[in-house]
């Protein structure tokens, strides 16, 4: 059944050349007992493991069957050595992280036979070599000879035609020798066995055929055949092995060293740990910053006010001249101020912007409010500002000044009649919040403090730190009364407030104002959104706008050029609009506020103002002012930056680690070198023994992918508590879960990158030479 034609096997180390077959042809019988004897060196090994498909010859042919195997692939020879071929070894080259049965079971494992024949098959061999009753112990408790049983019950498992011992009594006394050697004579009635031996004794006692080895040639044959090869019955079964098994083979293997496989996940995971702490700190930070962004944005809104100033670079070429002449010149600063035209098409403008964007817009208008108040009993004028004044004359001014730009009382009705602006920034500690624009708001600071003038203001009688019940300000009511009630015409072009206080506030057409509660600052980013004291609706300038513009006072101070509450003659139109707008005449806003959704939205806010620009003359364009972004738009890059930094530094670590895998699987190669020679006598393919280490560096990588998530998470606790002691920020380190499962995954594919070099080189060790290691 096997033919040995003319095979030559030359080994060359250097100059000189070793002939282990040196022209051997030899044919075997489908069932004999032959053994091959010969002194150490002539090549008998070389001839066995040449038969078993270990080790290739150079030239000759060998033909199994009728077959002849020049044309052989390697994944032909898997295959053959799989399904045809048992081995017995001296060393016996049992794998010890595997119990007996799975050594038995490995070749039936590479074929692809299903568990439960393979169970059956192994126990059936292992029972016929008389270890039944050792099924279920350690390679490592069982003695030389039952060891020798196991690798006899794994060569036959397969029920091989061809069985192939290589010195199987060389590590064994004489007694134990004996009983191996009855039961490879009884295993060579089924099969042929080829056995090589230095024990002429044993070879004359149970051979049936002796055939004398020396310099790597025949030198006798005992009982000679020859072969008849006509015929090619032969036929092949590949082998495959499934990555689970490789999985499970690898598994076994990492738990004889459990120490070092977890020093060794430990170590890898460093990379990830540090990497894991860096993402989770800067989206902590990123998110600090976002919030405290977004309360600077509550604070620095995108205010458009009646003048703004233009970015213009300072005129530094100043010439000296000769002229006798002086040149009259607008000063710089002068040059710089623009004109907004807040005018009804702005305005429009701005009402048309997306909601997404900003659901809070403030508008604000210069209006005075004719403004009363009773307290006990006792009508007065008052006013909704905090500016300390008591003559009705500078009034005027503060009221306007109250009115525009930032630290305005005046808050955006736009988005849910403003309650959802105060809901973000004040909570209510009495009251409620306002219901319609007649209500209005007493805000206080985080210490319920509140401005003592804005108390005076309207009517009360309060001193510097005196405390006043809740009760007292909340359903505070106030009287607006119409220009047309409040001003009396003196003579013609000349107008005095009413007097008459007391039935001016029982006015019916009065509009009446209620304080609906106290609200007070939420946290720190949200003082000087709304200056302390009372605040209110900016719908409701807008209604007292509505009411007064064509009252008569208003229509007769756009008609005159005296003011018309003083006398004194007013020549510049400003001044004149100014006074005008005071009244209540000016529909247009004297300011703008807008407070963008999120700081992202705000870039288009930004570019949805631009676009109004677009085309128009300098004169007609509206400059806005971004104080947030002044602020702000240096932290966000900055952030970035330290965050890519600090995950360059943590990927070297990653990477550190990942060339640590390679070396450790590199050192599990060679370790395993002996392995890898018995899988292959086995029939495992090149991809199979791949797979193995593939397997182990999988499980290495997850391991450590997932100890390095669960060590970083652990460490984001008492990073956490440091930070909170050191900068009273709570919760900035948060390990994102998608991060965690992202670098799971890196450290998994680097760690089988890492490894897979050498596993690469594992499958191409010679599995001869893998087997002669020790
Ligand atoms: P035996 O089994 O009869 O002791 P071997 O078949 O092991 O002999 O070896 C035959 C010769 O081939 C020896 O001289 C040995 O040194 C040489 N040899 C075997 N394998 C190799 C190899 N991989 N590289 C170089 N020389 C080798």
């Amino acid at each position: 059944m096997l033919e040995l034609k003319h095979i030559k096997k030359y080994y060359y180390v250097g100059d000189s050349v070793t002939k282990a077959l040196d022209d051997v042809s030899v044919s075997f019988r489908k069932q004999e007992f032959v053994a091959i004897l010969g002194p150490s060196g002539s090549g008998k090994t070389t001839m066995l493991n040449g038969i078993g498909g270990l080790d290739i010859y150079d030239s000759g042919d060998l033909v199994i069957n009728g077959k002849s195997t020049k044309d052989f692939s390697e994944s032909d020879w898997d295959a053959y050595r799989n399904n045809s071929v048992g081995f017995i070894f001296q060393s016996y080259n049992i794998i010890g992280h595997l119990s007996i049965i799975d050594n038995v079971e490995l070749g039936m494992t590479l074929s692809g036979v299903n568990a439960d024949e393979k169970k059956r098959k192994a126990r059936e061999a292992l029972e016929r070599v008389g270890l039944g009753p050792h099924i279920n112990k350690k390679p490592n408790q069982l003695s030389g000879g039952q060891l020798q049983r196991v690798a006899i019950a794994r060569a036959i498992a397969n029920d091989p035609e061809i069985l192939l011992c290589d010195e199987p009594t060389g590590a064994l006394d004489t007694e134990t020798s004996e009983e191996i050697m009855k039961l490879i004579k009884e295993l060579s009635k089924e099969r042929l066995v080829i056995m090589v031996t230095h024990n002429p004794t044993l070879a004359k006692e149970y051979a049936d055929r002796i055939i004398n080895f020396a310099d790597g040639k025949i030198l006798d044959d005992s009982n000679p055949f020859v072969e008849d090869t006509t015929k090619d019955n032969f036929e092949l079964k590949k082998t495959k092995m499934t990555f689970w098994t490789a999985l499970k083979l690898s598994f076994t293997n990492l738990k004889t060293k459990k120490a070092r496989t977890a020093l060794t996940a430990f170590a890898s995971s460093i990379g990830i740990i540090s990497i894991a702490i860096v993402l989770a700190l800067s989206s902590g930070f990123q998110k600090q910053i976002d919030k405290t962004q977004g309360n600077t944005l509550a604070q620095f809104p995108v205010t458009i006010s009646q003048t703004a100033s233009k970015q213009t670079a300072p005129d530094t070429k100043v010439k000296s001249s000769n002229s006798k002449k002086v040149t009259a010149k607008l000063s710089q600063q002068e040059k710089s101020t623009h004109t907004n035209k807040l005018n009804k098409s702005y305005v429009n403008y701005i009402k048309k912007l997306d909601p997404e964007l900003s659901k809070d817009i403030t508008y604000n208008y210069s209006t005075g409010m004719n403004l009363l108040s009773k307290v006990d009993g006792k009508v007065k004028t008052a006013q909704f500002s905090n500016t300390s004044s008591s003559n009705s004359m500078s009034s005027m001014s503060a009221a306007m000044a109250s009115s525009t730009g930032v630290g305005s009382s005046v808050y955006p009705s736009s988005n849910n009649n403003g309650t959802n602006f105060l809901k973000k920034h004040y909570k209510v500690i009495s009251g409620s919040l306002p219901k319609s624009e007649n209500d209005v708001v007493l805000i206080v600071d985080r210490d319920n403090s509140t401005n003592v003038n804005a108390l005076k203001n309207i009517g009360m009688k309060v001193k510097d730190n005196q405390k006043l019940d809740f009760s007292k300000i909340v359903g505070q009511e106030f009287k607006v009364v119409s220009n047309n009630n409040y001003y009396k015409q003196v003579t013609a072009g000349l107008f005095t407030p009413n007097t008459d206080l007391a039935s001016l506030y029982d006015n019916s057409d009065n509009k009446t104002l209620k304080i609906s509660g106290i609200l007070k600052v939420k946290s720190k980013s949200s003082e000087n959104i709304l200056s302390s004291g009372i605040a209110y609706s900016d719908k409701l300038t807008k209604d007292i706008v509505d009411t007064n513009k064509n009252s008569d006072i208003v229509t007769a101070q756009k008609n005159s050029d005296t003011n018309v509450l003083t006398g004194a003659s007013v020549d510049d139109a400003t001044t004149k609009e100014s006074l005008v707008s005071y009244l209540g005449g000016s529909a247009t806003p004297s300011s703008i506020l807008i407070y963008p959704s999120t700081f992202k939205t705000k870039d288009k806010v930004l570019s949805y103002l631009d676009k109004y620009n677009k085309g128009k003359k300098t004169s007609d364009k509206v400059i806005y002012t971004d104080l947030a972004g002044q602020v702000s738009s240096l932290t966000g890059g900055l952030m970035d930056a330290i965050t890519y930094v600090l995950v360059a530094f943590a990927g070297i670590s990653l990477v550190t680690s990942m060339i640590m895998i390679g070396i450790i699987t590199y050192t599990s190669v060679l370790e395993r070198t002996k392995e890898i020679g018995i899988l292959k006598a086995l029939g495992a393919r090149k991809k199979d023994v791949t797979r193995v280490f593939d397997a182990e560096t999988t499980i290495l990588g997850v391991s450590s992918g997932v100890l390095g998530i669960l060590i970083a998470w652990l460490a984001t606790f008492p990073i956490n508590a440091i930070l909170k002691g050191l900068t009273d920020l709570s919760g900035v380190a948060q390990l994102n879960p998608v991060h965690a499962i992202i670098l799971i995954i890196i450290s998994t594919i680097l760690t089988v990158i890492g490894g897979h070099i050498p596993a690469r080189m594992a499958a191409r060790k010679d599995a001869a030479t893998a087997l002669r290691s020790e």
